[in-house]
């Protein structure tokens, strides 16, 4: 049974807090009506409730109610902020600058504007995983339509200087796209403060629904919409809203406001004890920036040691933690026929001629000190295991003879 283990992936999504499923629930059963056919009760309801949602998004990040649509998760979102963004910036404005380490959401959907002639430029990170503002600063253009930094990387946890970033796209007149899918919820996020133009949300990732997401606009932001139909969402998205999931990732947010620097704190305590306890492990090596990363995120590769191989054995002693997709199979279109590292790691300078895995514990806030005991006592002997039936690991023994 899933339920009786320790879960610490929640990086890739939350359990739903169940006071937000008690705020869904109505309108899964007696509340069913759409919000765009608001003439008779039901309608009223259904819009009143996506209204109030959006007001309470809209809260979590200091923007206004009139400046979040809608969508159905951060894939979307960053889907419509990247295309719409390039698209709404008009002719002439063809170049697009990312990082490096941008989430596949935010990448892939690149290749539709190269196809069409766009040019990318991709923004290295140093060793932490940090963009660096002064490189954003010389690769904006006059013809840039798009600047997109996400503000936490989910697989190493660090948080990229977005203010500063920020500043450097608005000097320019850049529009500035921050993908907030990892840090919303947890660590604040106030567009009164970063000045972006638009900002990706998803409500599974701060103990929401899956299935609701939002993409903040700026007053005055140019996107054109990817959706074509009735107009829901300002004209931005069009389809009827998810009203279920629109109510729960309105609760989440109030719940998130509410409660996150609690979260924070207990997340904090935890990933101090999970660090700590990693300390005993030869050959660990801690993986994006030391402090400014994501509370409960703690994440890691061991030498000669395969990240998923590691994995599934965690998984047998009932402890849940994910890889950053190392030794998956090639799916970036390269020519190599061999295993690669994951994009981001292989930006930090993680040496990709050993299969080797991050290994990725996200905290959440019901977690607790005896589940990380928990994944303490079972690493180093896992650890030990597969080092011992690793092939480099042996020949890294028979060099450390050799040379005495
Ligand atoms: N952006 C980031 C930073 C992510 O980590 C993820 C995945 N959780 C996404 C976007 C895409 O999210 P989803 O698969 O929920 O659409």
């Amino acid at each position: 049974d899933p339920m009786t283990k320790a879960f610490f992936d929640h990086i890739s999504t939350t359990p739903l807090d169940p006071r937000v499923f008690e705020a869904m629930r109505p309108y899964f059963l007696d509340r069913y009506g759409n919000p765009s056919s608001h003439i008779h009760d039901q309608g009223q309801a259904a819009l009143r409730a996506v209204d109030q949602a959006r007001a309470e998004v809209a809260a979590l990040i200091g923007a206004k109610a009139g400046e979040i649509v809608f969508t159905s998760g951060a894939t979307e979102s960053n889907n419509l902020a990247v295309l719409g963004a390039a698209e709404g910036a008009g002719a002439g404005k063809r170049h697009v600058v990312v990082s490096e380490v941008e989430h596949f959401s935010v990448m892939n959907a690149l290749i539709p504007l190269r196809n069409a002639g766009y040019e990318v430029t991709v923004l290295p990170v140093d060793r932490n995983g940090v963009v660096d503002p002064d490189a954003v600063r010389k690769a904006l253009r006059a013809d840039t339509a798009l600047l997109s930094v996400m503000h936490a990387n989910s697989e190493i946890g660090t948080i990229e200087p977005v203010g500063p970033i920020g500043r450097i796209a608005k000097e320019a007149g850049v529009t500035f796209h921050v993908d907030a899918t990892a840090s919303a919820g947890h660590i604040p996020v106030d567009v009164r403060e970063i000045p972006a133009d638009l900002v990706t949300l998803s409500a599974h990732n701060f103990y929401g629904p899956k299935g609701a997401g939002a993409l903040y606009l700026r007053e005055g932001t140019k996107v054109a919409p990817r959706t074509f139909g009735g107009f829901q969402e300002m004209g931005y998205r069009a389809g009827t809203e998810n009203v279920p999931a629109v109510v729960g990732m309105g609760a989440a947010a109030i719940l998130a406001g509410r409660e996150m620097g609690a979260w924070a704190e207990h997340l904090s305590r935890l990933g101090k004890t999970l660090w700590d306890g990693l300390a005993a492990i030869p050959m660990l090596h801690y993986t994006g920036h030391p402090s400014e990363r994501l509370p409960g995120h703690v994440s890691f590769w061991v030498e000669h040691v395969e990240g998923e191989s590691l994995l599934l054995f965690l998984n047998m002693k009932g402890v849940m933690a994910a890889s950053g997709s190392a030794c998956s199979s090639n799916l970036r279109g390269h020519d190599e026929e061999d295993l690669v590292a994951s994009p981001v790691l292989r930006a930090i300078g993680v040496p990709s001629d050993i299969c080797t895995g991050s290994i990725t514990f996200s905290l959440g806030k019901g977690n607790t000190a005896d589940e990380v005991r928990l994944a303490l006592d079972a690493l180093p002997g896992i650890v030990e295991r597969l080092r011992a039936m690793s092939p480099t690991y042996l020949d890294y023994q028979k060099r450390q003879v050799k040379g005495g």
